[in-house]
């Protein structure tokens, strides 16, 4: 039953627009009963018909409907072969660094999310795993970083908070001329923007707790595979760490996602407003955003993605305005995450970056001074005025 059904779906889905698809998903609606919001099956096992005729599904750990209609919708938006629906970006990100031999070399972002250079750092550390932390927007650097027990080549673009922007297509170049695996961490763009597997990255990995569920109601990781293989490899993991996303948080991401194209335009367009604000303001020292004209990458952004997203940075010009900022914000909340539908400040100093060595935030860029902002779907004269009042 379900095959059919979602493969008749799917042929036809391949050729709709993109922000058709984000509404219809896989299935998009229950084959059964017609319920045109797909149920959530809470439910933890599968009754057979007979000894060796099954419904297709056995046990919620191993695959349920509510999550493999997330997991199909995933895969149509980020043009991949499967998706995979994990309990949190960082258990996605977990499951994904398990495929590392023993003893691998992995290149990363340098200014990567905290999480994911946790798991570096205290985890595959442990079987001998080594990391470089490189700007990726720089190739050069990038290449003279391989060994030759590089397996990996992990990346964030733009990256999360200085925005530098890396060249997908170059870096998927670089991996496999040297047989290492590609993976872009697409949470900051979505594919409604940017879609690595496109430009030839192997894996898409996300944190599907920011944009692509977009209310700030969810925690939950999403990875996308190009090859039979990479799918194999996910499938296999999710049975064995049993951190699969539960049926209700499937069901609400995928009622976020109905939304996602329109979301992401008013982030999109928001933040280009309150980027060219800010940087007007006497007391923003540096304003950091892809979508400033005069970025170093520009080119790339713009080859590669179709809009900037609502992540913005800046440094202010004293500790004193940063801490004003902080606690004068009444509609914008001070708060860690992103990508909801709410205006959100962080301190990366102590909130997301809070892990990485402090020479390497300090050459970075990510002082006591820096803010990160998420730039929500609100009326962009109000998150304006909010800045404005609370950096007076
Ligand atoms: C939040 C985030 C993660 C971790 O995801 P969780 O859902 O919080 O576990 C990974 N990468 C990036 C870029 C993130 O912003």
């Amino acid at each position: 039953m379900k095959n059919e059904c979602y493969y008749n779906n799917f042929d036809r889905k391949e050729k709709l627009a993109f922000d058709t698809k984000v509404v219809h998903g896989g299935m998009g609606c229950d084959p059964i009963t017609g319920a045109v919001s797909f149920p959530i099956f809470q439910t933890a096992t599968f009754r057979h018909r007979a000894f060796g005729i099954s419904t297709g599904y056995d046990y919620t750990r191993v695959q349920n409907p509510t999550r493999q209609e997330l997991e199909r919708t995933m895969a149509i938006l980020e043009n991949g072969l499967e998706g995979f629906a994990f309990s949190s970006g960082q258990a996605a990100n977990m499951a994904l660094f398990t495929w590392l031999p023993v003893g691998s070399h992995v290149i990363l972002s340098d200014d990567i999310y905290g999480g994911t250079f946790r798991i570096c750092d205290e985890i595959f550390s442990k079987f001998g795993c080594t990391f470089s932390w490189i700007d990726l927007s720089d190739l050069d650097a990038v290449r003279a970083a391989v060994k030759p027990e590089t397996k990996m080549i992990f990346c964030e673009t733009p990256t999360n908070p200085m925005m530098k922007v890396a060249d997908i297509a170059a870096l998927a170049d670089i991996a496999h001329e040297i047989g290492a695996l590609f993976v872009v961490d697409n949470t900051f763009m979505t594919p409604y923007f940017q879609r690595p597997l496109d430009l030839g990255a192997d894996v898409v990995v996300h944190s599907a707790t920011k944009y692509l569920c977009g209310h700030n109601d969810v925690i939950a990781g999403i990875a996308v595979a190009k090859s039979q293989e990479m799918c194999d490899f996910f499938h296999a993991q999710l049975k064995s760490h049993g951190n699969g996303l539960a049926p209700m948080d499937c069901w609400l991401l995928l009622r976020g996602l109905k939304t996602l194209a329109l979301r992401m335009e008013r982030h999109n367009a928001n933040a280009m407003e309150v980027s060219h604000w800010l940087r007007k303001h006497p007391k923003v020292k540096k304003v950091y955003y892809s979508g400033f004209e005069d970025h170093k990458d520009y080119a790339v952004m713009t080859r590669q993605s179709t809009g900037f997203s609502g992540m913005i940075s800046f440094e202010l010009d004293s500790l004193e305005t940063t801490m004003n900022l902080l606690s004068r914000v009444k509609l914008i909340m001070f708060a860690e995450s992103l990508g909801g539908v709410e205006s959100l400040v962080t301190y990366p100093l102590t909130q997301t970056h809070e892990s990485i060595p402090a020479d390497v935030r300090e050459a970075l860029g990510i002082n006591e001074r820096f803010i990160r902002i998420s730039i929500g779907i609100e009326n962009p004269r109000d998150i304006i005025a909010d800045l404005e009042q609370a950096l007076a």
